[in-house]
């Protein structure tokens, strides 16, 4: 039997303050991420991989998350400045000392969470107005498994998904914690964008994991959206982006890759239309329309159809003139699915 979250980490409110302390912390070093996603840094790896040790074994002494917060200030900053006494003229550690007196906590994952649902809320103009709640469920190993013992598939040790309830959806954010790091947490903007464009405000009569449209033609839409969005987060915009597109590549499923070509191909045809003839705008007529047709009410086997159907766009002059009179206004993309 595989351990269970109580056999691991007592109790789930241990589990969650571990969680809140480990963001917290690489948080904390967020301007120095770069320098070590390019291998610049000396010390802050091992500095990391200590606290989180450190917090792994005391999160469930402190009364609260603010009290967790301080005890593991007080930690790191002991642990930097043992380091300086050896190693007195080294300018990392002391721009890392530095960063910790400026250090105060917060909720970092939550705060991702509402910046991304805001963005998502303002896209769905048209959609079904539901809320969006984060949970955080805990994980007992990597979300998609080893190679062997400790040699994971990927370095994001989290993974979502979304349960749609009537007037509200639930993003569940997926953590294996024992290894959750800085690469992790990079890694999560990329993931809520995905559930937040694709499924969130999804009107739709069930889930599949193989939908052409709910899981690859709308992943492209997300993956449009992301390029912006991963730029106004407080994190380093350049990793959190180069990290998020790296996920998508390692968990490319055929699904995904074929809606995504599809989506291009729509992209390809509109960018050749006369009244378009930019790609710029072209991207964005096949992202207002992709997040209409999300948005509509109807089975998913429809939007699959015409996932199926915009594939061969070019030849097929019924759907080049449903999509003239969309862009007029003449029609909604719904009557595409009938
Ligand atoms: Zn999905």
């Amino acid at each position: 039997m595989p351990p269970n979250l109580r056999d691991k980490w007592g109790s789930k409110e241990t589990w969650l303050r571990a969680l809140y302390l480990r963001a917290n912390l690489i948080w904390i070093f967020r301007q120095e991420l770069v320098r070590l996603e390019l291998d610049q840094l000396h010390w802050l790896g091992a500095i990391l991989d200590d606290a989180y040790l450190t917090i792994t074994t005391q999160a469930n002494r402190h009364a609260d998350n603010d009290e967790g917060f301080d005890a593991c200030l007080e930690w790191v900053r002991n642990n930097i400045e043992q380091r300086i006494e050896m190693a007195p003229e080294d300018p990392e550690l002391h721009r890392l000392l530095q960063l910790t007196e400026e250090a105060h906590p917060s909720d970092v994952i939550q705060e991702i969470f509402d910046k991304l649902a805001g963005s998502a809320q303002t896209i769905y103009r048209s959609g079904p107005r539901r809320k969006v709640r984060l949970l955080r469920e805990w994980l007992n190993t990597h979300p998609v498994g080893s190679v062997r013992p400790g040699d994971f598939r990927d370095p994001y040790h989290v993974d979502a998904l979304t349960n749609v309830r009537q007037q509200l959806s639930e993003i569940e954010l997926r953590v294996h914690l024992d290894d959750f790091d800085a690469w992790s947490l990079l890694a999560i903007p990329a993931l809520l964008t995905h559930e937040l464009v694709c499924h969130a405000y999804a009107s739709e009569d069930r889930d599949n994991q193989q939908s052409i449209w709910a899981e690859g033609v709308m992943d492209w839409t997300a993956v449009f959206f992301f390029e912006k969005w991963s730029r106004l987060l407080k994190l380093p915009g350049a990793i959190v982006k180069s990290r998020g597109d790296d996920l998508w590549v390692r968990r490319m499923a055929p699904t995904r890759y074929t809606g995504r070509v599809i989506a291009d191909t729509l992209v390809d045809w509109l960018a050749a239309e006369p009244t378009i003839q930019s790609l710029d705008v072209a991207q964005v007529a096949a992202a207002n329309f992709t997040l209409e047709v999300n948005g509509a009410v109807a089975p998913l086997w429809a939007k699959d159809a015409l996932a199926s159907r915009i594939a061969t766009i070019w030849s097929d002059k019924p759907l080049q003139e449903a999509f003239r009179a969309w862009r007029t206004g003449a029609a909604p993309a719904a009557a595409m699915l009938s």
